[in-house]
């Protein structure tokens, strides 16, 4: 299963082999659950997974539980309907991370994220699901939580369509003196224009606007301080929380285990 592709049989029945991450997981029935899977060739996908309550087939319960990356099997009637969870092996197991509180707390913040999202599709190739991949694989290599989770949130800000201006400032254009962000405007602000408003703009640093503009991933924030990461979050959670409407529950705990003080932007 290196490859993501679509089936179809001799009767339309559809099916789906491809990899996934396990995004939700809903009781259903008396042994089962409803999974909602983040694919990398099928977007989101929401499957019953028959009797994994119980255990399931091949340890679907474990499988389907943690944050590994899965191969799975989907068979379904229709392209838009309610599948069946048909198959399920781990890919790539990350077994260290459920046991480390903060990186575990970032693992649910970065999928709740995702959820909360609503991507009707991934935006393209794969990059919401190499996101959280790569994040989720980060976490398990035992990197940071705040760093994986600063430079997750706001690239997730990007791939839903919100991306941040960084080069110039959103009020006049210009090139320098950016030093103030607007998360309501979405951008980096000049010195000039973001005076009269200094107590309420949050002060960013260079070293953020850059990490904020660099679209490498994994996102590498090794040269900034600990407070320029703390800032990058809230930014990237202040513009999460606008895009999906509602603060994430697992801001709070994340910022508990983390040590990131309550202070918002
Ligand atoms: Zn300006």
């Amino acid at each position: 299963m290196r490859a993501s592709w679509r089936i179809w049989d001799t009767r339309s029945r559809m099916r789906i082999e491809d990899r996934a991450l396990a995004l939700r997981r809903v009781a259903f029935r008396d042994t089962s659950w409803i999974v909602t899977l983040l694919t990398p060739g099928h977007g989101v996908v929401a499957a019953v997974a028959r009797a994994a309550r119980r255990g399931g087939r091949d340890g679907a319960r474990g499988a389907l539980s943690g944050f590994h990356r899965l191969e799975v099997e989907i068979r379904a009637r229709a392209p838009d309907g309610l599948g069946t969870l048909t198959q399920v092996a781990i890919d790539r197991p990350r077994n260290g991370l459920p046991f480390r509180a903060a990186a575990s707390a970032a693992g649910q913040l970065l999928i709740e994220a995702v959820l909360r999202g609503e991507m009707p599709a991934d935006p393209g190739g794969g990059a919401l699901f190499f996101c959280l991949d790569g994040a989720l694989e980060a976490l398990e290599a035992e990197v940071e939580p705040l760093r994986v989770v600063a430079g997750t949130v706001n690239r997730l800000v990007g791939l839903f369509g919100h991306g941040w201006r960084v080069g110039d400032c959103v009020g006049c254009g210009g090139r320098s003196g950016l030093q103030f962000f607007s998360v309501r405007r979405g951008g980096a602000v000049c010195g000039g224009c973001g005076a009269p408003y200094a107590g309420r703009l949050p002060r960013v640093s260079a070293g953020v606007l850059q990490a904020m503009a660099d679209r490498s991933w994994p996102p590498e924030l090794t040269a900034l301080s600990r407070a320029e990461q703390v800032m990058l979050y809230q930014l990237g959670m202040a513009g999460l929380t606008r895009i999906v409407a509602r603060s994430l529950s697992a801001d709070l705990p994340f910022r508990r285990l983390a040590g990131v003080d309550e202070r918002g932007v």
